[in-house]
């Protein structure tokens, strides 16, 4: 048995069999060829086996789940006879003498733009089923290992790092835990982890490529992983799951009740999530709404920029869903450690204070009205909110509530329905906190955004995991932050919640709520233990 140690993101326990996550490197030469009848050859050697293989995908999905899910990889193989499609890898080969590398990214990177330019959903949404299908192809070019055995049996990943754009993009039901060597407690992938209810051990300094295909423990209350653990380990923390399994489903009893203390005091507790495929824990967790919709994720998901039409189905899905109860949607936060390619921002010395949230909203604004559009059509389906990151003047919040002005003019005079839009901005700068009251003028409701206010109060870069030993998530000036903007926020007529990982502490649970905290949005995990806590609270004591 070996052991690995490092820091835990969740106290839960998952076993299982480790794979190995490799983010793949294509470096594609853009050299030219003498001779393009070799590069013509190899593609089609490619296409051929990948054609196969997804044949073969087809066959083993109708047996395990049916012919509706296995549809897709027949489209995936009918894909690689389109004539359209090959005649435009073919002539970049041939006309332009490049390898069939080079013509395979370019020419499905062309059909993939191709579909997400079009109005309708359906076909959107094939854009990423080209570019995956292209992925395939130079998988085989590249002689990666493309056997898709064992790819769907739940495992334990083991990676060096993992960005918010891959974490994004994992399968959830086939991930039981995560690993790896770099990270910190406090990014945007440890907050996945916890969103997503795996457990995730981060910093783990002994990681090994010899550990794929075993089998492990992660034991995230221990904050160790156990690899070919022993039988009575095995049976020992079995029995511990079983026990969280069993304290997990008690308190399903708490669905349905109020979040209201012993003494009478009621509060919300909504959950954050990162897209529409986040309502099923939503719903089987019973949050009375969302108070945090990372709409970045939308774009992180996407293959190339989501469009006005795209957006807004992703927003209706969840506000229908939801309705009547609210949802919070925050305007594209990217930036810092969520980068996308295909926003092309320049690579910064201080990226946490950088180019990001509202200040790249502000400058690219077809960018913003696109975003701002959707949600505005979206209001119409049900009780919707739009909340601005990164803020850290009144300026920026006029500047955003007038362009959502220009959008609803648009939208009006093109007689498109609009419903009610609540207007509220994130206060996760300390500017924003020593001008809350000004703030609290423009606005109906603060979010704290206590991530990034502890970062920026505490000067600790939440990206750096060096620094989690200096990171005092309690620290009193947070603290007072908060106490300022609540009341602050309550001068005003504004409702004041808190959306960061603190929301959710459930040490803190009393303190908030002496605060005078209106709504605390966690993920949707910790929706029923957050009420159980409320629950148990007297404040008049
Ligand atoms: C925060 O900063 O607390 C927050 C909720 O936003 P994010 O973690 O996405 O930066
Ligand atoms: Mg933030």
């Amino acid at each position: 048995m070996q052991v690995g140690t490092g820091t835990s993101v969740l106290n839960r326990i998952a076993i299982g069999k480790i794979r190995i996550f490799k983010p793949k490197e294509y470096n594609i030469s853009e050299e030219t060829v003498a001779d393009p009848i070799p590069e013509l050859d190899r593609f089609e050697k490619a296409r051929v086996k990948v054609q196969e293989e997804q044949r073969e995908l087809y066959d083993k999905a109708v047996i395990a789940a049916g012919e509706e899910t296995a549809a897709i990889f027949e489209f995936h193989a009918d894909m690689l006879d389109d004539d359209d499609l090959l005649d435009s890898v073919k002539s970049i080969i041939v006309e332009q003498n490049h390898t069939a590398e080079y013509a395979v990214r370019q020419g499905f990177a062309n059909m993939a733009q191709m579909f997400s330019d079009m109005d309708d959903p359906y076909f959107q949404a094939r854009s990423a089923d080209v570019l995956d299908v292209g992925n395939s192809m130079l998988d085989v070019l590249f002689g990666y290992d493309t056997k898709a055995d064992d790819k769907d049996e739940p495992c334990i990943l083991v990676a060096e790092d993992l960005a918010p754009s891959e974490t994004v993009k994992l399968d959830k039901s086939l991930l039981l835990g995560m690993i790896t060597r770099e990270g910190s407690t406090n990014s945007h992938t440890a907050i996945l982890a916890r969103s997503m209810n795996v457990p995730a051990l981060i910093q783990c300094k002994q990681i090994d490529e010899s550990w794929d295909g075993k089998t492990a423990i992660l034991d995230g209350y221990n904050a160790c992983v156990y690899v070919d653990p022993t039988e009575d380990l095995l049976k020992s923390l079995k029995e511990k799951q079983a026990e969280d399994i069993r304290k997990e489903s008690l308190l399903l009893d708490l669905k349905g009740k109020s979040n209201t203390t012993i003494d009478g005091k009621t509060i919300k507790v909504y959950a954050n999530i990162g897209g529409p495929d986040d309502m099923g824990a939503v719903q089987a967790n019973d949050a009375e709404g969302i108070g945090l919709f990372r709409s970045e994720f939308v774009y992180l998901n996407s293959p190339s920029d989501p469009s006005e039409e795209t957006q807004f189905q992703a927003y209706k899905r969840v506000v229908e869903t939801m309705a009547p109860k609210l949802v919070v949607i925050r305007t594209c936060d990217i930036g810092a450690d969520k980068t996308i390619d295909y926003m092309k921002l320049a690579q910064e010395e201080n990226p946490a204070l950088g180019y990001r949230a509202v200040r790249i909203c502000l400058t690219r604004k077809d960018f913003f009205k696109r975003q701002l559009r959707a949600i505005l059509r979206a209001s119409a389906f049900g009780n919707l909110a739009v909340m601005f990151p990164m803020i850290t003047s009144v300026r920026e919040v006029r500047e955003c509530k007038e362009i959502l002005n220009e959008c609803r003019r648009e939208l009006e005079n093109e007689g498109v329905k609009i419903g009610k839009l609540q207007v509220g901005i994130m206060i996760e700068t300390p500017a924003a906190v020593m001008c809350a009251d000004e703030l609290a003028e423009e606005v109906e409701f603060f979010s704290l955004g206590t991530n990034d206010l502890t970062q920026y109060t505490c000067a600790i870069d939440r990206q750096n995991a060096m620094l989690d030993p200096f990171m005092d998530t309690h620290h009193p000036a947070v603290l007072k932050e908060i106490q300022m903007t609540i009341e602050a926020g309550h001068r005003h007529g504004c409702w004041v919640g808190i959306c960061g990982e603190l929301g959710a502490d459930l040490t803190l649970t009393e303190t908030f709520l002496r605060m005078g905290v209106d709504e605390l949005s966690v993920n949707a995990s910790s929706v029923l233990p957050l009420r159980k806590q409320i629950r148990s609270i007297d404040l008049s004591k």
